[in-house]
């Protein structure tokens, strides 16, 4: 167990009340926008603890607040409740009891570190201003940070500086990860649909083929990232997905492709739209086939400020030693919504190990047999509440 001395010991005493709640929230995932009773579980303690609580945020986001003294900075936390629609196969006795659901992120220990700190903050600690603690539903793709914004998050709970954290696999468990700048991608969905016209496979000169130029597509799609990114930075464009035709002796009239296109800095993001766009266009062109782009903009880049990521490496040494911290660690091509409420408000996110090669926490997270390690709600809650006294404190 990590539950070492600098837990204290009120947190450690209370540690086994949240490896319950992050139990019984495994046991019961719910999807985007449909954490109903997460949510409610998370509104009735926070009250328990004294917090003023606002509850429908961007459809089931939760707000706590904590106000002491006559300080005027505030300070928001943040913590995603989804789960995804994966059927579970860890073999737990808090294994999710809904078929076709699981809490494959960790987003249920998140959930978890971030009431044991509500609960160690609202009883044990002193600080000066305001805190907002902010439940997010539907991290996973549906955007719900964007829909707590829309609904007034920082309009309705002004907060100087925000910051959250995430589980990461096959990092030593309860080790700090930070970085200061870019640190998730940025995530765009695309779908090419090319139009040509079919015909019997014996006549390919009456037709004009769609499988052709789509596959034809699918290849000069690689030159985009090699040969016009600059090679320093980075993007990705993959193609998971390619639709055409049913029958050996038919050219389909109609093909479609399915892209995923991330990039760690907008430059690099517009670069590689415009490539696509211009390169979609000119090869259908050379086949006779119509093509048209559908392109949706998912999750922003993420990018950690450095004055607040510094604040958060401090907490982090100070509170564990420089051993577990890494100050500036990687970036990752993945995504996340916490990047829009970072346009708004400085802050930082950052990673806590959930165990290491060759141990259970070193399975991948969104994979059936995942799980949160949970003897790293100890070090993050620990962690929020030596944020809250320091960026809270008596100025
Ligand atoms: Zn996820
Ligand atoms: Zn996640």
């Amino acid at each position: 167990m990590l539950q070492g001395n600098y837990l204290g010991q009120a947190l450690t005493q209370r540690i086994g009340e949240f490896i319950l709640i992050r139990r019984e929230l495994h046991a019961q995932p719910e999807l985007a926008f449909q954490e109903h009773q997460t949510a409610a579980l998370v509104a009735r303690k926070l009250r328990d603890w004294g917090y003023e609580v606002t509850t429908g945020l961007g459809k089931t986001g939760v707000v706590g607040t904590l106000r002491r003294g006559t300080g005027h900075r505030s300070l928001g936390i943040r913590a995603d409740m989804d789960a995804l629609p994966i059927q579970e196969s860890s073999g737990h006795a808090w294994s999710s009891q809904r078929a076709g659901l699981m809490h494959a992120c960790g987003h249920d220990g998140h959930t978890a570190t971030l009431l044991a700190a509500a609960k160690l903050i609202a009883e044990d600690l002193s600080f000066n201003g305001t805190l907002h603690l902010i439940f997010q539903p539907a991290e996973e793709g549906a955007g719900g940070a964007v829909e707590m914004m829309k609904d007034g998050l920082f309009e309705r709970f002004p907060c100087d500086a925000v910051f959250a954290l995430h589980n990461m696999p096959g990092i030593e468990a309860g080790r700090f990860v930070f970085r200061a700048g870019p640190v998730m991608a940025s995530s765009d969905n695309v779908t090419i649909t090319l139009k040509g016209r079919g015909g019997h496979g014996a006549f390919p000169h009456e037709t004009r083929d769609t499988v052709v130029a789509a596959s034809t597509i699918v290849l000069a799609l690689q030159t985009i990232v090699s040969r016009n990114v600059d090679p320093l930075k980075t993007a990705v464009v993959t193609v998971g997905a390619m639709h055409a035709g049913q029958a050996n002796n038919v050219i389909p009239e109609e093909a479609r492709l399915e892209l995923s296109v991330r990039a760690l800095d907008d430059g690099v993001r517009k670069l590689v739209k415009e490539r696509i766009l211009n390169q979609v266009q000119l090869q259908a062109q050379s086949f006779g086939v119509e093509a048209t782009i559908d392109w949706r903009e998912g999750y922003a880049v993420l990018v950690n400020s450095p004055q607040e990521t510094a604040l958060a490496v401090q907490v982090a040494t100070g509170l564990l030693g420089p051993e577990k911290v890494d100050a500036q660690g990687p970036m990752f091509t993945a995504s996340e919504d916490f990047a829009f409420m970072l346009q708004r408000v400085p802050g930082c996110y950052f990673f806590v190990g959930n165990g290491g090669a060759g141990t259970p926490g070193a399975c991948n997270v969104h994979n059936p047999g995942y799980d949160f390690n949970d003897d790293i709600i100890g070090p993050g809650a620990a962690f929020w509440s030596r944020l809250v006294e320091t960026y809270l404190r008596d100025m």
